[in-house]
C-alpha cells in the first residue's frame, strides 16, 4: 500500500514534470539502418574511412531479408526511444550478394519499410542508386549487392515499389556516373546525396570531370529544393554559395563526421548561405539527437575558435522542422524529457536543457501519430539489439 502510494506520488510528479520539458518528435534525415552492428567492432587499430568501409563491407555481405528486418526493427526501436518520430533510411543493401535480384527485387526495402511499421516510426525510404565503385570503375565484390546496372534499370526496380514512402537517392558522384543522375531524380520527391565528405572523392571528381561534386550535381540538374546533400564536408567557397543559392539542404552526420575522421563542416557557412540543416546519425556509431544537434555548434567552435553559432531553438529546429522538410514528411509526434534525471537535473528544464544537456537515455515517452510508440523502456531495446545484432555475426 505504501510502495503503491509512492508510486503514484512520483507518476504525478513525472507528469508535472514531464509538461515544462517536451519537443516535438525529432527526423533522423540519415541512416543506414545496418551500420549499427559495427558500433564497438571498428574501434581497434589505426585506419580511415576507407578502412572502415571495408569492415562495413564485410557486413553488408551478410544480410539477408531476415536479418535486415530483425536488425532495422531494433535500430528503429532505439531511434524511437530517442525521441526519434521519422527516419530517412539511405538504403543501397538491394540484391543478393552476387547481384541476383530477389524473387521480388524489392524484398530488402520492404523489409526496412515493414521494420519502421513494427516499431511505429514514420519512413522515407530513400531507394539509392549505386552503379560504380569509382567514376568510371564497374562494382566489385560486394557492391554487386548494390547495382541495378544502369539509372534506368534502377527507376523500373523502384517504380515496381509502388509505395508512397519511397523516395531516391544517388550515392554520390563516385557511384552514379553523371548522365544518369538526371533519371534518379526524375523520380520526384525527396532526393538525397552524398556530398564530398572526403577529399579523396573531391580530388577523382576533379580529375574526371574538371569541377567540384557540388558543381557536377549543379550542372546535371540535381542541385534544388527537392534535394539534401548529406555531409557537404569539404566545400569551396563557390560550392557553399551554390548550395545556397539552389536551395538545398545540407543533412549534417556530426557523430558520423567525427568518428570517420571526415574532418569538420561547414554549418555555420552553409547557415549564413542560406542553407537549411538537418541532420542524421548515419553509420549509427551513435543513435542521439540530442548529441547531434550540440555537435553542430560544437564543431562551429573548434573550426572557429568562437562560441555560440547557434541557439537552441535553432538547433531543436534543424533535428525537427528541417529533418521533416528533407524528408517530405509532417511532423507528427511529440518527446517526453526527463527534466530531473542525471544529466538534465539543474539546467531550468526549458529547450536549452533539451538540447545541450539531455541525451537519448533521458526520453521517457514518445508518442507519434496519436500511438505510444515509446513508453521509457530502455532496457528492452537493448536487450532487442543484443538479439538482432548477436544473429548478424553468428
Ligand atoms: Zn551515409
Amino acid at each position: 500500500m505504501h510502495r503503491g502510494r509512492r508510486g503514484a506520488r512520483r507518476r504525478v510528479e513525472r507528469a508535472r514534470l514531464m509538461s515544462v520539458l517536451q519537443i516535438p518528435a525529432m527526423a533522423n534525415a540519415h541512416s543506414h539502418a545496418f551500420h549499427r552492428a559495427l558500433r564497438g567492432r571498428t574501434q581497434q587499430g589505426t585506419g580511415s574511412f576507407w578502412t572502415w568501409r571495408e569492415q562495413m563491407y564485410d557486413l553488408a555481405a551478410r544480410l539477408t531479408p531476415d536479418l535486415y528486418f530483425e536488425l532495422a526493427r531494433a535500430v528503429y526501436a532505439e531511434m524511437v526511444a530517442g525521441g526519434i518520430g521519422a527516419v530517412g533510411e539511405f538504403h543501397y543493401v538491394h540484391h543478393q550478394a552476387d547481384g541476383t535480384p530477389y524473387d521480388d527485387p524489392n524484398e530488402m526495402g520492404r523489409a526496412l519499410l515493414a521494420a519502421a511499421d513494427e516499431v511505429g516510426i514514420r519512413i522515407r525510404l530513400l531507394d539509392t542508386c549505386y552503379l560504380t565503385a569509382g567514376i568510371g570503375q564497374p562494382p566489385a565484390g560486394v557492391q554487386r549487392r548494390f547495382s541495378d546496372g544502369h539509372a534506368e534499370a534502377w527507376a523500373e526496380r523502384v517504380a515496381a515499389f509502388d509505395d508512397p514512402r519511397v523516395g531516391a537517392a544517388i550515392h554520390s558522384v563516385r557511384a552514379v556516373p553523371r548522365e544518369q543522375m538526371g533519371t534518379v531524380a526524375a523520380l520526384g520527391g525527396p532526393v538525397h546525396v552524398h556530398l564530398s565528405e572526403q577529399p579523396a572523392e573531391n580530388e577523382a571528381c576533379v580529375a574526371a570531370y574538371g569541377v567540384t561534386p557540388t558543381r557536377v550535381l549543379a550542372e546535371e540538374g540535381v542541385l534544388g529544393p527537392r534535394t539534401t546533400l548529406v555531409h557537404a564536408t569539404h566545400l569551396t567557397d563557390a560550392d557553399v554559395r551554390l548550395i545556397g543559392d539552389s536551395g538545398a539542404q545540407v543533412c549534417l552526420c556530426p557523430t558520423t563526421e567525427r568518428d570517420l575522421a571526415d574532418g569538420l563542416g561547414h554549418g555555420g557557412d552553409l547557415r549564413a548561405a542560406g542553407t537549411r540543416i538537418c541532420l542524421g546519425s548515419d553509420s549509427h556509431a551513435v543513435v542521439d539527437l540530442f548529441e547531434e544537434m550540440r555537435g553542430v555548434e560544437m564543431h562551429d567552435r573548434l573550426r572557429t575558435g568562437v562560441r555560440g553559432h547557434w541557439s537552441a531553438a535553432a538547433l531543436l529546429e534543424t533535428a525537427t522542422v528541417n529533418g521533416h522538410a528533407s524528408l517530405g514528411l509532417q511532423e507528427s509526434g511529440v518527446v517526453m524529457i526527463d527534466p530531473a534525471s542525471p544529466r538534465t537535473a539543474g539546467t531550468g528544464g526549458d529547450v536549452h536543457a533539451a538540447v545541450f544537456a539531455a541525451t537519448a537515455a533521458d526520453v521517457t515517452d514518445v508518442v507519434i501519430d496519436g500511438r505510444t510508440v515509446f513508453d521509457g523502456d530502455h532496457a528492452r531495446v537493448g536487450r532487442e539489439l543484443e538479439a538482432a545484432i548477436e544473429k548478424v555475426w553468428a
